[in-house]
């Protein structure tokens, strides 16, 4: 069993990132396996060296122990551009112009007042820029626009290839989603053009995205269980399609419930109050840590 946690250096390491490492960490070490650290910094603006070194001294303080080289996603640019110009290349993907006012704008204005759609990336996208076909058929990625799939894209590859709806994209889920979705997750290619949609595979201002890159990053770490909480339930459908277009291996998935407040409201980097520095500070122990988390 090789697991990972994966934090971005953009804030303190806060209770819920605790129970997600410890939970990695003590998953592999239970069965002999390897645990691994991922820091995931591709956010330039907002990632910080100090924030990454608060993380190992925070894991260390926690007792967790990891294997180095520590991955760094800034580190690994040429990768996630290679498998994105494959994706270009291949037409699953097209150039977005679309500021987030656009999308928005777009999809509120047909039904005015009524709730929007929301994917796991936020609104889905009305396939403007799709339609538009803006840049299609050239052969060179556009370096000032965002990229994204194409659903339907997708959808027209399954059928090429005469593949059965929902026998190919699945899941193993050892915890539970948010609904407590467990066991095998099956979705079809209609339910991602429909709950999911276009979404972003880089930004133009990362070169790439959370998703592409975890995808690539799991694989090449060769992750067998990811770890993680159950915010990310939904997005693992996005990571679900892009390992089979890519050829990659589908870990095991164990999402976690989230580690919440007294007012029920899930932790953020910005809730310094429950950073882990900070009850160090206060002289908690490691143990306190594992307590106040429920392990
Ligand atoms: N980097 C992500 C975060 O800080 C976690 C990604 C993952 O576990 O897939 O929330």
């Amino acid at each position: 069993m090789i697991t990972r946690f994966a934090p971005s250096p953009t804030g303190p390491l806060h209770l819920g990132h605790a129970y997600s490492a410890i939970l990695a960490h003590d998953m592999a070490k239970e069965v002999g396996g390897r645990f691994l650290l991922r820091i995931e910094d591709i956010d330039r603006q907002r990632s910080k060296p100090e924030w990454e070194e608060q993380i190992y001294d925070d894991l260390a303080w926690l007792g967790l122990t990891w294997e180095t080289p520590v991955m760094r996603q800034s580190d690994r640019q040429s990768v996630y551009r290679d498998k994105l110009q494959w994706l270009w290349t291949n037409d699953y993907a097209f150039a977005c112009t679309c500021t987030r006012r656009d999308v928005l704008a777009a999809v509120a204005a047909p039904q005015e007042g009524v709730l929007v759609l929301a994917g796991p990336d936020g609104p889905v996208y009305p396939g403007t820029c799709r339609a538009n076909g803006y840049m299609a058929g050239l052969n060179l990625m556009p370096d000032d626009a965002a990229v994204r799939l194409s659903m339907h894209a997708v959808a027209r590859w399954l059928g090429d290839y005469r593949v059965k709806e929902g026998s190919f994209f699945y899941f193993k889920e050892e915890g539970a989603g948010p609904a407590g979705e467990t066991g095998t997750i099956e979705f079809t290619s209609d339910e991602a053009i429909d709950q999911i949609g276009d979404i972003v595979l880089s930004r133009k201002d990362m070169g790439t995205s959370y998703h592409l890159s975890v995808v690539l990053d799991d694989a090449a770490q060769g992750v067998t269980h990811v770890v993680r909480g159950q915010d990310l339930f939904e997005a693992t459908k996005i990571h679900v399609i892009l390992q089979r277009l890519l050829g990659l291996p589908t870990p095991v998935y164990h999402h976690h419930r989230l580690i919440r407040d007294e007012n029920g409201k899930r932790l953020a980097k910005r809730d310094d109050a429950r950073a882990i520095a900070k009850y160090r500070e206060d002289g908690a122990s490691p143990a306190d840590i594992r307590d106040m988390v429920g392990l």
